[in-house]
């Protein structure tokens, strides 16, 4: 079902915002990004107010009638269901960041697979991803739904769009639901790409110069980028190299240089 609605380019009434929340859950569960009852979204509908998916229920099935509605400190205002435990991670976003009115947090598996081998997605890659997100940090664990996990995310929140919490999943924001949900998109599609890389060959990165071109041609492609303005550069093919003059090699390049060593050596006598 199409939702032309979910163009972020008009104002919307409560009524829209139910109905768009359910179509993002809806995309979400048909993409594999959740199963079961996991995942969660929310819309700033104002000030004080917070449209946010129920706990306990398969958000790709949900009716405008489950949502709930909470204040910013996390008190329920409107709806039968009970708000999810994890929205206090969405109301610290709404807290501390004012250009933020949608959060989509979600557990696509092959991103996910990255947060749960303690690797970030912060590999100079692919000029779309640099372009819109910069990196994609992965948060140190903590127990999903409490304050540790508010505290570990806290750093991050003003400085990136899209972020990796180890051994759980991703959270995006943004300005609109739709582009939160494409954030979640993109983390998910980079990382298959970045393995299927990976599984083909060594990945190749790009160097601090291409990176710095593309940071620069943000502005034509209309990205905003987050107000902290403390976000780190992604790994570039030069970043080791030159911060640190050590270069690291595996086993067999390493055993493979002796040997032309001593192969160049005794030709010499
Ligand atoms: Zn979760």
């Amino acid at each position: 079902m199409n939702s032309p609605s979910l163009s972020p380019n008009h104002p919307k009434s409560e009524a829209q915002h139910r109905h768009d929340v359910c179509t993002v859950g809806r995309w979400m569960y048909e993409r594999g990004f959740i199963v079961a009852c996991e995942g969660n979204i929310s819309v700033r509908l104002d000030d004080d107010r917070i449209l946010t998916t129920p706990t306990c229920m398969n958000k790709g099935m949900l009716e405008p009638q489950d949502l709930v509605i909470t204040s910013l400190e996390g008190r329920q205002l409107c709806g039968e269901r009970k708000y999810s435990s994890e929205l206090a991670m969405h109301l610290l976003f709404y807290r501390m960041r004012s250009d933020v009115n949608a959060i989509c947090h979600a557990h696509p598996p092959t991103a996910t697979g990255f947060a749960a081998a303690g690797r970030a997605l912060d590999q100079a890659l692919l000029p779309e991803v640099i372009i819109g997100l910069g990196k994609i940090p992965l948060v140190r664990y903590a127990t999903p739904g409490t304050a540790e996990l508010s505290d570990a995310l806290e750093p991050f929140v003003p400085h990136y769009d899209a972020l990796l919490l180890a051994n759980h999943g991703a959270v995006t924001c943004g300005p609109d639901l739709l582009t939160a949900f494409f954030r979640m998109e993109t983390i998910e599609h980079f990382a298959k790409i970045l393995l299927a890389s990976e599984l083909a060959g060594d990945p190749v990165l790009l160097s601090t110069r291409e990176v710095a071109k593309l940071m620069a041609a943000r502005s034509r492609y209309f990205v905003t980028p987050p107000p902290g303005g403390g976000a780190e550069l992604p790994e570039t093919s030069d970043t080791t190299d030159s911060s640190s003059g050590q270069v690291s090699l595996s086993r067999s390049e390493l055993d493979a240089l002796i040997d032309e060593a001593l192969r160049k050596d005794r030709n010499r006598h």
